[in-house]
């Protein structure tokens, strides 16, 4: 029987032929029950059905169906590997969703200039083992580098457990192709290292899909250590911890990640993965250090000498691959240990100063009495990247009203604090309402021309990253459960 649900929009429709010459046959999806395929990022709980979904193989091919959508006045949304967790990536159900998951060559890697030239449905996890064979990795590790793609750490500016030492995206990409909303492909930068004029490279990374799709990447490698180590440090309360993470900072030690879990995180971890984390502790602070194998040594000794003079009454190093991921293990199931202890919860990703650390986490600890809401602490202490897990049972009347107060509180926290309102995981749909919390109208309306300049019919990714008040009466929702990428393996959740 023919899929009746969810017809293809009259306008989209009309583009379905001139899309079939630009991509092929293949290339372009019109069953109602393959494009429900696309119908959400890592947010599920936002779906829209896009109008089609089209799979270009080439920057020609994206050039020629942007210039379509252009001179037709049809939405266009990019899509990497769908794994975002703002919402960035929500189809426009009168719209063209581009996937760029059929562009997954690696153009060259080139160690004498330290970079590679990648496609954009390129996996990041992909691009480091390519350059492995050469004693190079792509720093940037977002948990999701075993599927996300690489145009989309550029879009969101990705992060990760080790951005502390190495940065964000942003901080290793060199050069781009990039197709702008009028469907004109341009390049910039290159493999150099600098360029003169604006950064405008500057300006697409973090632009969520709104300035136009990144058709090629130039990334910087970066050598692999000579040698790592990973420590775990136990403490009686989180102002012990907190109190090391800035000791170590202040020492000159740059470890390449500095995560925290309080003990709610711990007991909940323990329940999945019986991750061994010392018995009585309030708040473990995990430690990896990784360079040269002379300068390692020394930084561990300073940072164990730190840890124990903050107040930790354990700390363990590990010995050998097994026990250091024996230790991230329960870091990194973290969140998907919390449904083991709550039926729901909300995964916020916020940002702060890391001397304001302390203050905001007593705050949440005070908001969380207040409202009845348990709220466990997982989080990039080195960069003062939190991810607090807001708890609840959804059964209990008014329970999820009181959790996503809570949620958006921990956001103002953050903000009153000189923070922001995400760290990593972007703005995209989920948050475009809360950007009035951090940035005034005529900032807002600052980025509106900027975004405007480019795409002056604001076709490209309409409704993301900044707020739109027809829908910003909607209320955000919530994640119950594992989420499916952690659940089927393919990734870890930070
Ligand atoms: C389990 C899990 C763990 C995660 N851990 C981390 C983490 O540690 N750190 C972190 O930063 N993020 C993390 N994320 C979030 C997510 O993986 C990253 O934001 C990732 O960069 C998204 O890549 P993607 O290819 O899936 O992009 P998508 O979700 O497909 O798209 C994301 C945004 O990029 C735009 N876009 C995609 N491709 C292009 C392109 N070629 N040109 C222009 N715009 C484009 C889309 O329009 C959208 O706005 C995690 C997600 C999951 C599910």
């Amino acid at each position: 029987m023919p899929d009746t649900a969810d017809p293809i929009p009259a306008a989209v429709a009309a583009l379905v032929p001139r899309l079939r010459e630009i991509c092929g046959e293949d290339g372009v999806l019109t069953d109602a029950s393959r494009r429900r395929v696309y119908d959400s990022d890592g947010i599920t709980h936002h779906r829209e059905v896009p109008g089609v979904v089209v799979l270009p193989t080439t920057a020609e091919q994206v050039a020629a169906v942007v210039g379509l959508c252009a001179e037709t006045g049809v939405p266009f949304v990019p899509r990497g590997a769908g794994t975002g967790l703002s919402g960035g990536a929500l189809p426009h159900p009168e719209g063209v969703l581009l996937t760029t998951s059929r562009m997954r060559r690696i153009v060259e890697v080139d160690p004498d200039n330290e970079c590679a030239v990648v496609e954009p449905g390129v996996t990041n996890l992909d691009v480091s083992r390519a350059a492995a064979p050469y004693g190079y990795y792509y720093a940037p590790d977002p948990s999701s580098q075993q599927v996300c793609s690489v145009g989309g750490n550029v879009a969101e500016n990705s992060g990760g457990a080790h951005c502390l030492k190495y940065g964000f995206t942003v901080n290793h990409v060199r050069g781009l192709d990039v197709v702008t909303p009028d469907g004109a492909l341009v390049r910039l930068g290159g493999k150099a290292s600098e360029a003169p004029g604006h950064d405008l490279i500057g300006a697409f990374i973090g632009s969520e899909g709104t300035l136009g799709v990144a058709t090629r990447i130039t990334v910087g490698l970066t050598r692999l250590p000579e040698r790592t180590v990973t420590l775990l440090a136990a403490f009686t309360s989180m102002d012990a911890g907190g109190r090391a993470v800035g000791d170590i900072i202040a020492a000159g030690v740059l470890p390449s990640a500095i995560e925290m879990m309080d003990a709610l995180a711990i007991e909940a971890a323990e329940a999945a993965v019986a991750c061994d984390y010392p018995a009585g502790a309030a708040a473990v602070l995990i430690v990896e250090l990784d360079g040269p194998a002379a300068e390692v040594e020394a930084e561990l000794a300073e940072v164990t000498r730190l840890c124990a003079a903050a107040g930790s009454f354990e700390t363990r190093t590990a010995a050998d691959a097994d026990e250091r991921a024996r230790i991230w293990k329960g870091r990194k199931s973290a969140f998907a240990a919390v449904g083991r202890i709550s039926p729901s919860y909300i995964v916020q990703d916020g940002v702060v100063p890391r001397t304001a650390l302390s203050e905001v986490l007593r705050r949440i600890t005070e908001l969380s009495e207040e409202s009845g809401i348990r709220v466990a602490n997982v989080f990039h202490a080195g960069d003062g990247n939190l991810h607090p897990l807001v708890l609840f049972d959804d059964a209990e009347p008014g329970a999820g009203e009181r959790a996503e107060e809570v949620s958006g509180a921990i956001l103002d926290l953050c903000v009153e604090h000189g923070g922001s309102i995400t760290g990593e995981h972007g703005v995209g749909v989920d948050k475009a309402c809360k950007m009035p919390r951090m940035y005034s109208p005529d900032d807002l309306a600052t980025f509106d021309l900027f975004r405007r300049a480019l795409d002056p019919e604001g076709i490209a990714n309409p409704y993301k990253l900044l707020p739109t008040p027809r829908l910003c009466g909607e209320r955000p929702g919530v994640r119950t459960g594992v989420h499916p990428l952690v659940e089927s393996g393919r990734a870890e959740q930070f």
